[in-house]
């Protein structure tokens, strides 16, 4: 409840009130309802850049050898990781691995339905014998709305390929995937290899899974990785999509006192307020938060 750009309280569930002029908002990027809710009620929102593409996932025992050569098996040594970049400056994008997961597993992670959304984890032991990563570009505003932007193109843009790829995977929560090698040669492959999402995966051509900029920026940047990191590209490879969910496509506005710049009591953070990306530096802008309210 907003009145003369203060907050005057809450609604729960649509039933109850409660009356407070102080609200810390941290509803995490997927509250696309929430985001809806306060543009309409003229809480001020901007779209911000994130990054979309897939998950790569390798053998782990792949990964071993590539990053610790006559040394992989020891019994010392961890599952191996890995973090690449790449930098494309001819199509002014970069390319990175993001969310690096040894010996774990590709999730679905839809919080909608009829969508698809991968992300990754590990376990404590991290002994699954995949590994996997998100393999990511950035994106700007200018990608989801070239003319005036609207404060919730990035999540509309977003929704699109989640979408996409739920039809892709056969409309039935199953992840769009093709071998790595394909992906880069752009032919059709029927199948591929086994993964660690579940259910499951339906081969598909991944180039349709996300804008065609996305594509040739991956296509690019994966080569580069391979060099960096030799054996990275191989038929043992696979690619599952989509990955949308690094950071928040939106941001809401705040000033140096941690509240809205247009409704005062409203303390927006985390990172679906656009100010943070992970669980430390989510929690620790919380922390911040409250430390506004009670100093
Ligand atoms: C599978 C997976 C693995 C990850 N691994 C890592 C990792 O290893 N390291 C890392 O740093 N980050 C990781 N992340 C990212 C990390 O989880 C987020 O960055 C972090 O949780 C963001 O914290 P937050 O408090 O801003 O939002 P969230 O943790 O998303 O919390 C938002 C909360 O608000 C609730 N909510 C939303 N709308 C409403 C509403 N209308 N009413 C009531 N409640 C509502 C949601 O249910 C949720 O509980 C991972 C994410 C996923 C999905």
């Amino acid at each position: 409840m907003i009145h003369h750009r203060r907050l005057e309280g809450v609604v729960v569930k649509g039933n109850e009130e409660i009356k407070t002029d102080h609200l810390i908002l941290a509803a995490g990027q997927s509250a696309e309802d929430t985001y809806g809710r306060l543009h309409k009620l003229g809480v001020q929102l901007e779209p911000k850049p994130f990054a979309i593409g897939f998950r790569v996932e390798h053998p782990q025992e792949l990964i071993d050898a590539i990053q610790y050569g006559k040394w992989r098996g020891h019994p010392d040594l961890p599952p191996a990781d890995y973090f690449l970049t790449a930098r494309l400056p001819q199509m002014n994008r970069s390319v990175y691995t993001f969310c690096m997961c040894p010996g774990g597993s590709v999730i679905g992670c839809s919080s909608e339905e009829r969508t698809i959304v991968t992300n990754g984890m590990s376990r404590y032991r991290r002994g699954s014998p995949y590994a996997n990563s998100a393999v990511v570009v950035a994106v700007q505003c200018e990608d989801f709305d070239d003319t005036a932007p609207h404060p919730l193109c990035g999540l509309v843009f977003r929704r699109q390929w989640e979408e996409k790829a739920f039809v892709l995977g056969g409309e039935n929560y199953f992840a769009p995937a093709q071998g790595l090698v394909d992906f880069m040669k752009d032919s059709e492959g029927t199948a591929v290899n086994r993964t660690s999402f579940a259910p499951g995966v339906k081969p598909a051509m991944l180039r349709e899974a996300l804008p065609l900029f996305a594509v040739e920026a991956l296509r690019q940047g994966i080569t580069e990785f391979d060099r960096k990191m030799r054996g990275f590209i191989t038929e043992e490879a696979t690619l599952i999509g989509v990955e949308t969910r690094t950071s928040s496509p939106v941001r809401i506005l705040r000033g140096p006192d941690s509240q809205s710049v247009n409704v005062s009591g409203l303390y927006p953070c985390g990172e679906g307020a656009g100010y943070a990306g992970g669980i430390i530096s989510s929690a620790l802008d919380g922390i911040k938060a409250a430390e506004k309210i009670a100093p």
